[in-house]
């Protein structure tokens, strides 16, 4: 069994209670010293015990995206090191603080998760990701250096760059998205490669996935395969540990998490400095598991991740919302013409309707339409979309 902070992630549950009573009550305090929109709301409410955690109204992401950008500072900003842009609900750009504590409790968090598929200082770690997924690749890199091990960063932009660098460096564990597992997958198939052939011992995914997919990578890549769950918002990779019982503890001796009625994931960051939350509404729908024991010995309760409760899209792991689509779309000579779109894992297929006389036209007009649809998404959201043009009389002509 793999566990790097047994103190804390093996911790008994009475005494884990009492530190989150001391840490939540520790935050309470300080969220109302130095945060208006806390101040407001908790006026002189403290917590005494954790059942009291309901009585705290709620984080939204509207009070997230009201406070843009440093509202909801807790540190002055000259103390936040780095900052990063996450997308909201309608495209809309909120700002995640992290002061260096925060940071070197991120590398911790992931550390828990590394060591937890049994990675050590002797492997070689890539991280290789899709575009638009940057910021869950700087906590992997603060978890792998958290480790001591030996990590490579880069993003190689072609898969095949990616399967050359795993033999070039002789990589041990590789971290990615799930596409972009299949598509390694696919190429050493395709080039009948076998995958023994390369050093890989372990995957982590960056996400959650189908069994039968999780499946098909551990089989093409020979490798066994593991998942990690997080909140772009709150922390994405470090919220949860999954152990080699494929169950996703939560680290609650860094988060208080809750379910509503309806299922949603609450989430109170305890130990955040810069932009800690209380009670954040995450818009995912999970289930937390707290009757059972898991025999890797871990007290953290199990996580069962759920579905997005919002209109949230993922194209090819890049997160977007109905509305960057339209407004981008309404920049378009496309803007005009009817239109109905259909989301796949992948891209966006997009079917436009022209009249009968533009379908007449020459195809260097319908072509030149389809160039700056395709250019356009491809730059303002980074995602691949396939236009095709409809005639309501005539049906599809691509
Ligand atoms: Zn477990």
């Amino acid at each position: 069994m793999n566990m790097l902070d047994r103190i804390h992630e093996a911790m008994p549950r009475a005494e884990l209670q009492r530190l989150q009573l001391e840490r939540l009550q520790a935050l309470v305090s300080r969220l109302t010293r130095h945060v208006r929109r806390y101040r407001e709301r908790l006026g002189s409410f403290r917590p005494t015990q954790l059942s009291d955690l309901p009585k705290i109204p709620p984080t939204t992401v509207d009070d997230l995206l009201a406070a843009f950008p440093y509202g909801m500072f807790a540190l002055p900003l000259r103390e936040a090191i780095r900052l990063h842009a996450v997308n909201g609900p309608g495209g809309k750009p909120l700002v995640l603080g992290f002061s260096r504590n925060d940071l070197t409790h991120w590398g911790r968090l992931v550390a828990r998760q590394l060591a937890a598929i049994g990675v050590t200082a002797h492997d070689v770690i890539q991280i290789g990701f899709s575009a638009g997924t940057f910021n869950p690749a700087l906590g992997y890199l603060l978890g792998a250096e958290s480790l001591e091990a030996s990590v490579i960063p880069q993003d190689p932009f072609h898969i095949e760059q990616q399967l050359q660098m795993l033999r070039n460096y002789r990589s041990t564990v590789l971290i990615t998205t799930p596409n972009n597992a299949l598509d390694l997958a696919r190429l050493l198939d395709s080039r009948c490669m076998d995958p023994q052939s390369l050093s890989l011992r372990v995957v982590l995914l960056t996400r959650c996935v189908a069994a039968e997919d999780r499946d098909r990578i551990a089989e093409g890549l020979a490798t066994p395969v593991h998942a990690t769950f997080g909140v772009p918002e709150v922390l994405d990779p470090g919220l949860v540990v999954e152990c080699d019982k494929g169950h996703l503890h939560l680290n609650e001796d860094h988060f208080l998490a809750e379910t509503d009625t309806n299922g949603e994931l609450l989430i109170t960051t305890l130990c955040r400095e810069s932009m800690p939350l209380l009670r954040y509404r995450t818009r995912l729908g999970c289930v937390l598991d707290s009757e059972t024991r898991c025999n890797c010995g871990r007290t953290g309760r199990i996580l069962i991740a759920g579905t997005p409760m919002d209109d949230r899209l993922r194209v090819n792991e890049i997160t977007l919302y109905p509305e960057q689509l339209k407004a981008v779309l309404r920049q378009t000579r496309a803007s005009s013409l009817p239109m109905e779109w259909e989301i796949n894992d992948r891209c966006i297929q997009i079917s436009l309707q022209v009249k009968s006389e533009v379908f007449s036209d020459t195809m260097r007009v319908l072509d030149e339409l389809k160039n700056e649809v395709v250019t356009e998404c491809f730059a303002r959201l980074g995602i691949q979309v396939n236009v095709r043009f409809t005639n309501p009389r005539q049906g599809r002509c691509d």
